[in-house]
């Protein structure tokens, strides 16, 4: 992004035509929320259906109304496999949160020792975790509870740059993991390439315990017809000499219901006896019966497939319609540029550095409510203060076109400040 180079006669006449759009946005007294990626009522009424089955029986004849199971219901592991790129005998489906597995992931590898791990990491005097930014802030959050130290690595349009990735793993053994959204990546939509994959999963680490926190939470999240396909982490890992190297993450939680999907965790089958193993200590068995209601719902993976059609015929618009306001408002100005996902949840925005802030601010002001400035980097510190998260799917068209052209005014008002200012 270049700043338009105007003089400071230009820049007062556009910074004036800003506030007065501004004040006029602020006598609105708008009350709209874009700050987490949530699902709109109408793509939660997509899975309503789910509700009326009313089945307790598996395909081997289990009772799901009772105790076990603790691997989750076989049939809808083999719904998943291949669209998380993970065999069905190396899958767990378990609650409803794939975060949750995250966090006993790591409470787990903190108290008992992973395979191939000399300590625990409770016993390390030290762990840090990479973290590609910009990123998504509750891997950084369930880090920062824990201890754990976030360095961040730039993303490239190919994934976490990797360069700085190898050499970050094989200079420092305390390094212990990386969070990798690797397809429609949170916020910037970026899908890794077969190269980044390939070399995530061969890269030598000083650390015996390394492992790569892959979530695929959009994995089969697509806005275009030509759905990205990317590599496969679990079989290049393995064919590397370093099989249990990657935790496979993902959930229904933007294909059913959020609040009462399901979760999957795919890994090694050594990881995943070690993961069993533990919480087999804290549950009897997951909830099947709600593993099967989603067995039936979808009956196959192309069931999937086309529910995630009906889904992009709901937020597709959405986009499209970010994407028009932004470009008739901000394009050419040099003041902002912005992603165009081909899949996913998430915009992200990058204003004028050192102005987001401000952006977010003002349109908190104006009754427009956006993630924090700074949420996509560790420890909710953006250096550059560029990066605002835009969540498209929750609010209506309507609100949504009021939303993005009263963030556009934020950005004219904040940005322009800022050049005078730097002008003066
Ligand atoms: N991972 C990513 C990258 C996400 O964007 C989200 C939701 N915003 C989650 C995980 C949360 O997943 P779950 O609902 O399965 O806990």
């Amino acid at each position: 992004m270049t700043s338009s180079a105007l003089n400071l006669d230009e820049l007062t006449v556009q910074r004036d035509r800003a506030l007065r759009d501004y004040d006029a946005l602020v006598q609105r007294g708008l009350s709209l929320d874009l700050t987490r990626g949530k699902p709109s009522a109408r793509q939660l009424d997509l899975s309503d259906g789910m509700l009326a089955l009313s089945g307790h029986t598996a395909a081997d004849g289990t009772d799901c109304r009772n105790y076990g199971g603790l691997q989750g219901l076989p049939e809808l592991r083999a719904i998943f496999s291949r669209l998380l790129q993970v065999p069905a005998g190396q899958l767990i489906a378990a609650g409803n949160s794939s975060l949750s597995l995250m966090h006993d992931s790591i409470v787990h590898a903190l108290l008992a020792k992973l395979p191939g791990a000399e300590r625990r990491w409770v016993d390390e005097p030290r762990i840090a975790f990479l973290c590609p930014v910009p990123g998504y802030d509750r891997h950084f959050s369930l880090c920062e509870r824990f201890g754990i130290e976030l360095i961040s690595v730039p993303m490239t349009a190919e994934g976490p740059d990797m360069d700085v990735v190898e050499r970050l793993v094989l200079e420092d053994a305390q390094i212990k993991g990386i969070w990798c959204v690797p397809k429609y990546s949170n916020p910037s939509g970026v899908s890794y390439s077969d190269e980044t994959v390939r070399r995530l999963a061969a890269m030598p680490a000083a650390a015996p315990d390394f492992r790569i926190f892959w979530d695929n939470a959009y994995a089969v999240h697509h806005l275009t017809d030509t759905p990205v396909e990317i590599a496969d982490i679990l079989a290049l890992c393995a064919e590397s000499g370093n099989p249990d190297r990657a935790f496979v993450f993902g959930s229904t939680s933007k294909i059913t219901f959020s609040g009462g999907g399901v979760s999957f965790f795919g890994s090694s089958p050594a990881n995943v006896a070690w993961l069993l193993g533990h919480i087999g200590k804290g549950t009897i068995g997951p909830d099947k019966i709600n593993h099967l209601r989603h067995a039936e719902f979808f009956r196959d993976e192309d069931g999937v497939v086309e529910h995630m059609r009906r889904h992009r015929e709901l937020i597709q618009p959405k986009f499209d319609m970010v994407d028009t306001i932004l470009t008739k408002e901000l394009d050419g100005t040099g003041l902002a540029s912005w992603s165009s996902p081909t899949g996913g949840y998430f915009i992200s925005l990058d204003v004028l550095e050192g102005c987001a802030r401000q952006v977010v601010s003002r349109a908190a002001d104006a009754g427009i409510a956006l993630t924090p400035a700074g949420a996509t980097h560790p420890y909710g510190d953006d250096p550059r203060d560029s990066t605002i998260r835009i969540a498209p799917t929750y609010p209506d068209l309507e609100e949504l076109e009021l939303a993005i052209a009263g963030l556009a005014t934020c950005v004219r008002l904040a940005c322009t400040e800022k050049l005078l200012e730097q002008a003066q």
